[in-house]
């Protein structure tokens, strides 16, 4: 639902953690699967191409590459050697419990980007072990395509709800690093009845929350669908409730003198006060809270 933001500096800084990681302690042996493996070299290595170099562009694929490698996959029709298959798996274990925290942090990413409701972060645990709270999602599985199961961008770090929910279905979804495609989903109230003064003043809770249908890709459908964001957000009644009342308490009076006293522009002051932020992977609900600002803010 959320894309993944990484700017160019972020992009450097998780590429050089994985080609550190990989250089150091894997590239001989990989090379040597690769060599022995004719269907991944296939995918792998192009006609005259350095293989170090090769390897290197097909680990990093973006998502594009990563759609076209699955294309190449399913036209294949076979699968991966078993033992292949394992080694890719075995390097991708290695690569999350010892690099996923890393990269996540460099990321700073603090909520799930298929739901936007749950958290997940990194930082130091017991024992002073610098950890992930959260999991990896392959967006394409590593045991249908075990061929991707390293590659750094089909690594989607995300909450457990999510991974385990996508980890049994088929998905058809937008991969989170995709930049260049924005998700339409958006979170309105609707009416039960015709009118209700109570429930524009925040006071009653006659009113559902749903998701605006208008206007969706068939992608947006199928992640709505995947991961039941409609019902995972129903139960919010009190956060929209608290926004309603937010909007009719903050007068343009009282917003100037805030702005002033605290130095904060238009944008800010609105995030601060509606609990939302301009990338909404910094906070939880943030892309719920800024919808129904939207709807309510006058
Ligand atoms: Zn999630």
């Amino acid at each position: 639902m959320i894309k993944i933001p990484v700017s160019e500096d972020q992009r450097y800084e998780i590429e050089a953690i994985y080609w550190k990681w990989l250089s150091r302690y894997h590239l001989g042996e990989f090379l040597s699967v690769v060599e022995a493996d004719t269907d991944l070299k296939e995918l792998i290595v192009k006609d005259g191409e350095d293989r170090e170099t090769a390897l290197r562009k097909y680990l990093l694929s973006d998502s594009d590459k990563l759609a076209q490698i699955k294309s190449a996959v399913d036209r294949r029709g076979t699968k991966l050697n078993k033992k292949t298959a394992d080694y890719l798996r075995a390097r991708y274990k290695n690569y999350r419990d010892s690099q996923a925290a890393k990269v996540a942090s460099v990321l700073g990413l603090t909520a799930c980007p298929y739901c936007n409701q749950n958290h997940i972060n990194a930082g130091y645990g017991r024992k002073g072990k610098f950890r992930f709270w959260g999991d990896l999602d392959h967006f394409y599985g590593k045991n249908a395509y075990p061929e991707m199961a390293v590659c750094l961008y089909n690594l989607i770090p995300v909450c457990k709800v999510c991974n385990l929910i996508k980890s049994f279905q088929k998905t058809g979804i937008v991969n989170p690093y995709d930049c260049k495609t924005e998700s339409g989903i958006k979170f309105k109230t609707e009416f039960d009845e015709t009118f209700d003064l109570d429930y524009l003043q925040g006071k009653s809770q006659n009113f559902n929350i749903v998701i605006d249908k208008s206007g969706l890709s068939e992608e947006d459908k199928r992640e709505i669908e995947l991961f039941d964001l409609e019902n995972r957000h129903r139960q919010l009644k009190r956060n929209v409730q608290e926004i309603i009342v937010k909007s009719r308490a903050y007068d343009q009076i009282y917003e100037k003198s805030l702005k002033e006293e605290f130095e904060l522009s238009d944008s800010e002051l609105s995030a601060y006060i509606f609990g939302y932020t301009e990338n909404h992977l910094d906070r939880v609900l943030s892309k719920f809270n800024h919808d129904i600002m939207k709807e309510f803010r006058c």
